[in-house]
């Protein structure tokens, strides 16, 4: 295994998303290009799954959840300019894939997610890259104890701003999270300052917690 726990078999697949999902689709920052290159989606995706980890599209994993479609975990890196000294929060671990991707970009990331099942099984897929932590909370309140943070981003959708999210951000930094109702949302990029710029429309599943939206 290598240190982004790949195999072999799965290289070629791997380089065809970059080139064919990403690149072609216009993520043009070329860190995030080469990380999404390094991580071996497979090994996030439940077994009978693996031979689509590759394809561009959001596969179900335990507990109704899914592993957000590459695409959009590149767009939501991309918008989060993580540079490589960056301390991240990443809210809704689900998998761990995007977690992983992060872990190739960043200085560190503390994981949150809400059903104990998906974070063990995080923490041990994640165990190629030991500067990701992965909790278990509620991360519509951020995770305090490590703030703050040069960038949160989110794989749930949110009904609007978690407001402990922008206090436990450093200045400068920025808050990537799909902003809307539970059956469409707007990828949104949020800065230190409260200034807003809506991009992509997307799908993702809820940010259930205390200020999300209810179970
Ligand atoms: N980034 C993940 C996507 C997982 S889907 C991946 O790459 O696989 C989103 C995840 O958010 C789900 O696992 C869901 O349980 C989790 N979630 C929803 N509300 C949450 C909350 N308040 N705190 C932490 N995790 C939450």
């Amino acid at each position: 295994m290598t240190p982004s726990g790949a195999t072999s078999g799965a290289a070629a697949g791997r380089a065809r998303m970059v080139r064919e999902h990403l690149a072609a689709r216009g993520i043009a920052d070329p860190r995030v290009l080469d990380a999404m290159g390094r991580v071996a989606r497979e090994r996030f995706v439940p077994s009978p799954l693996k031979e689509r980890a590759y394809d561009d599209r959001a596969l179900p994993i335990d507990a109704g959840q899914t592993i957000s479609q590459p695409y959009m975990v590149a767009r939501t890196l991309e918008l989060a300019r993580i540079g490589p000294g960056a301390h991240v929060l990443d809210v809704g671990t689900g998998s761990g894939y995007q977690a992983a991707v992060l872990a190739e970009l960043a200085r560190s990331v503390v994981s949150i997610e809400r059903i104990e099942a998906l974070a063990l099984a995080a923490r041990r897929a994640l165990a190629p890259w030991p500067h990701v932590e992965v909790v278990l909370g509620d991360g519509s309140l951020g995770w305090p104890a490590r703030a703050p943070y040069d960038a949160i981003v989110a794989a749930a959708a949110a009904p609007a701003l978690p407001p402990a999210w922008l206090t436990q951000l450093r200045p400068g930094g920025r808050v990537v999270v799909p902003l809307g109702p539970r059956d469409q949302q707007r990828l949104t990029v949020i800065e230190a300052d409260g200034s807003r710029e809506v991009h992509d429309a997307c799908v993702y599943v809820p940010l259930i917690g205390a200020e999300g939206f209810a179970g």
